[in-house]
């Protein structure tokens, strides 16, 4: 998708810190962190949102998680972290990639706002 941001910081036209990459999965540190540590992991395909995860699309997904294992092994969460997707306007989703928000290193409360 040409116009969506998540896709041009994939194709290196908008710059991002680089936390993980695979084949499948991109991280990058969020631009307003929302905690000390708010990482952005994203696949490496245009889906808009989890309203359009299916069949075809469905094991980058699934990468997408091992990915966050993998991240919260090698960046020390050991004390836990949280994951958030958020999808569609009352879900609070400004941008048009699916994308999922891995938080940590500070108390997160339940439930959320
Ligand atoms: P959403 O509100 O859609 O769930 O999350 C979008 C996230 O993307 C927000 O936390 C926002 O701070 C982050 N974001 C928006 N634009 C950029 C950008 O250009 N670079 C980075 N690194 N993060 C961005
Ligand atoms: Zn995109």
């Amino acid at each position: 998708m040409s116009d969506c941001l998540f896709c041009k910081i994939l194709k290196g036209e908008i710059s991002s810190a680089k936390v993980y990459e695979d084949e499948y999965v991109y991280a990058f540190n969020d631009i307003s962190p929302v905690a000390p540590f708010h990482v952005i992991v994203i696949p490496k395909i245009h889906i808009g949102s989890t309203d359009e995860i299916n069949g075809e699309n469905s094991v980058y997904i699934a990468k997408v998680f091992e990915a966050v294992a993998k991240i919260a092994k090698t960046e020390g969460l050991e004390k836990g972290y949280r994951v958030v997707n958020n999808c569609g306007e009352e879900g609070g989703q400004t941008v048009g990639h699916i994308h999922f928000h891995l938080l940590a290193r500070r108390n997160l409360q339940w439930p959320p706002g």
